[in-house]
């Protein structure tokens, strides 16, 4: 549970809670396990503003069905939960197949409680079924960095072969880079950290560099992960004519002001990526299962949880982290 402060401050404390109550047209999930996302940090420190007292975070919960089966979802099936927790399904958006920008939408770990936690209540047609191939600490981080990573592939217009510019190499990135891979692309990484940038390497990065330097050819895509607005205008001076820039970050620091002729002009387009679809997990869960894609993951303990946002702040974890109740 949370009082939004600085993590320095140890926002999250262990409490004993009453198992979620059933409602209906939800499961009642066992923990198995869940992964850390950047907006875990935006909710915990208050950048994303609080909407509930003694939330419980998490969002990309590995569980197991203990109550409420159906017969889409037995007992014991294994599903993954993500960011977007349900929508209403009734306004503008949600009709027009957009139902990552729902008027309503309900969000994990933030609007309900999320899977920092033993059990964890999820909207039944909310889950996503989860291939036997991938363990539980493997498929924890593709619930929202993976989807939303390839949800930003989506937006940025990445066809196969292209260049595509990576900003950041974080949990997110270092899914993404194994889709591109796959469709054969050349990925330019730029980000801070030489643990990141040599993850990049070893994951097939064309090229490597820091957070300083600009990629040595023009990009057709560029995707950032850094909340960070010098990154964006950064990746922007990157793009040729007619690119595209999305930024995966629910919250950027500020936007500063940027030369529109140099770097807008030629009909170069930013774009942000906005949540999910269903459509995109379902997508994207079948790409890593197919690619056997693996995740490099850092486990802790529950208990052990700000000390894993703090990691995750510093830029210490090389891949994604992953909670275990
Ligand atoms: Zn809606
Ligand atoms: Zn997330």
């Amino acid at each position: 549970m949370i009082a939004a402060a600085p993590v320095s401050q140890r926002p999250l404390r262990i409490a004993d809670v009453r198992r979620p109550p059933l409602t209906p047209g939800h499961v009642l999930l066992r923990v198995r396990a869940c992964g850390l996302c950047r907006t875990d940090l935006h909710v915990v420190e208050g950048e994303l503003r609080p909407l509930r007292e003694g939330l419980i975070p998490g969002h990309q919960i590995v569980g197991e069905v203990v109550e409420a089966a159906t017969h889409m979802w037995p007992i014991g099936a294994r599903v993954g939960v993500s960011w977007i927790g349900g929508v209403d399904g009734t306004c503008w958006y949600c009709t027009h197949g957009a139902e990552n920008l729902c008027d309503a939408p309900t969000f994990t770990g933030y609007s309900v409680d999320g899977g920092y936690a033993e059990y964890a209540l999820a909207r039944e047609d909310f889950v996503f079924p989860l291939a036997s191939t991938l363990d539980d600490l493997q498929a924890a981080p593709l619930l929202c960095a993976g989807i939303i990573g390839f949800r930003s592939l989506r937006v940025a217009g990445v066809a196969p072969q292209e260049r595509v510019g990576l900003f950041g190499f974080g949990a997110s990135a270092h899914l993404v880079i194994a889709v591109l891979k796959a469709w054969d692309c050349a990925v330019y990484v730029s980000t801070r950290g030489a643990a990141h940038r040599a993850l990049a390497s070893s994951l097939g990065a064309t090229w490597v560099g820091t957070e300083r330097e600009q990629p040595p050819v023009p990009l057709d895509r560029a995707i950032t992960f850094a909340p960070s607005g010098d990154v964006v205008v950064a990746a922007l001076a990157s793009l040729r004519k007619g690119g595209i820039l999305a930024i995966n970050a629910i919250h950027l620091d500020r936007m500063p002001p940027f030369d529109y002729d140099r770097l807008l002009w030629g009909e170069r387009q930013i774009r942000s990526v906005t949540n999910m679809t269903r459509t995109d997990a379902h997508d994207f869960l079948a790409i890593a299962t197919e690619i056997r894609l693996r995740p490099q993951v850092t486990v802790f303990p529950l208990e052990k949880a700000n000390e894993a946002l703090a990691a995750l702040k510093s830029d210490a974890i090389n891949g994604a982290a992953v909670i275990v109740p």
